[in-house]
């Protein structure tokens, strides 16, 4: 789903919570007065969407949100005529409007996108900071405010697709992971209210589940599905219950491995 916070409305909305790892907030404001691009890598569900949302409420900057996908082109990044009754317009896309906007575009999972978007994104994310629209003939320069941010996941599935080192030698780069224990226990409980008791067997739990990963599961228990088994769990549902839903139904589709896993989840509950 992509998202857009209007410039009007930033100053009105709360600043998402996040609790940091180290110094990924100093080095994100760092990155955006040197008007410097940031790539975040880091598994699903870690917390980097978070980190750019906290950031740019923080900063005061309107964020344009857009998920990658692998039909993603560089015409739904830049934008595209549309025919109406009058005959055609031009319609920005979140891109362009971040750009004219001076706020930061967010691009998550960027290597699912099409192989052309390289193109608009490379002028942008060097020191020229342009964004060329060709069908309009425009050479949009970014104001000192606009800020590229893109993620991705160095996960199993993007062994093939990778980054190119031409692109990602345009970002400076910030890894995430899982947060440590009681860092994901603090974030648990803050997102859903669940006793601390309660959150630290699910944090124990996902440490258990993390360390199956590469041999039985294609990917790791995420903090996002964490909340997930906590707010069921904090809405009346069994421990039991919640971390099958939440947690092991969305790790695997296989009966042996789901047993396997309820297993590890009936030892620590
Ligand atoms: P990603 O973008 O890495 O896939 P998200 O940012 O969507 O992951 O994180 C998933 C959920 O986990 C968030 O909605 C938030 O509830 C929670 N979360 C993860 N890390 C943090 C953090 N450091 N502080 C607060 N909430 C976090």
């Amino acid at each position: 789903m992509n998202t857009i916070v209007e410039p009007g409305l930033v100053a009105d909305l709360p600043i998402p919570s996040y609790t940091p790892a180290g110094n990924e907030t100093q080095i994100f404001e760092l990155a955006w007065q040197n008007r410097l691009p940031l790539l975040l890598k880091g598994p699903t569900g870690c917390g980097k969407t978070r980190f750019v949302a906290h950031m740019a409420a923080r900063l005061g900057l309107p964020l344009l949100t857009v998920a990658c996908h692998d039909d993603l082109t560089a015409a739904d990044l830049v934008g595209r005529h549309l025919i109406s009754g009058e005959g055609t317009i031009w319609s920005d896309g979140p891109l362009t409007r971040a750009v004219r906007l001076g706020g930061i575009c967010y691009l998550d999972e960027v290597v699912e996108a099409r192989k052309d978007t390289t193109v608009v994104l490379h002028p942008l994310a060097d020191d020229r900071r342009v964004l060329p629209i060709d069908r309009t003939g425009e050479l949009l320069a970014a104001p000192p405010s606009f800020m590229l941010v893109v993620s991705y996941n160095p996960g199993y599935q993007n062994l093939l697709k990778g980054m190119k080192p031409s692109t990602r030698q345009r970002f400076v780069s910030l890894s995430f992971d899982f947060p440590a224990p009681e860092r994901e226990i603090e974030i648990v409980q803050g997102e859903t209210g669940l006793d601390g008791a309660r959150c630290a067997q699910l944090v124990k739990l996902a440490g258990a589940l993390r360390a199956l990963k590469d041999r039985d599961l294609e990917e790791a228990a995420s903090t996002r599905l964490l909340i997930y088994a906590a707010t069921l769990m904090q809405s009346g549902l069994a421990a039991e219950d919640a971390c099958r839903v939440a947690i092991v139904e969305s790790l695997s589709d296989e009966p042996a491995t789901i047993a396997a896993l309820m297993d590890v989840v009936r030892a620590v509950f």
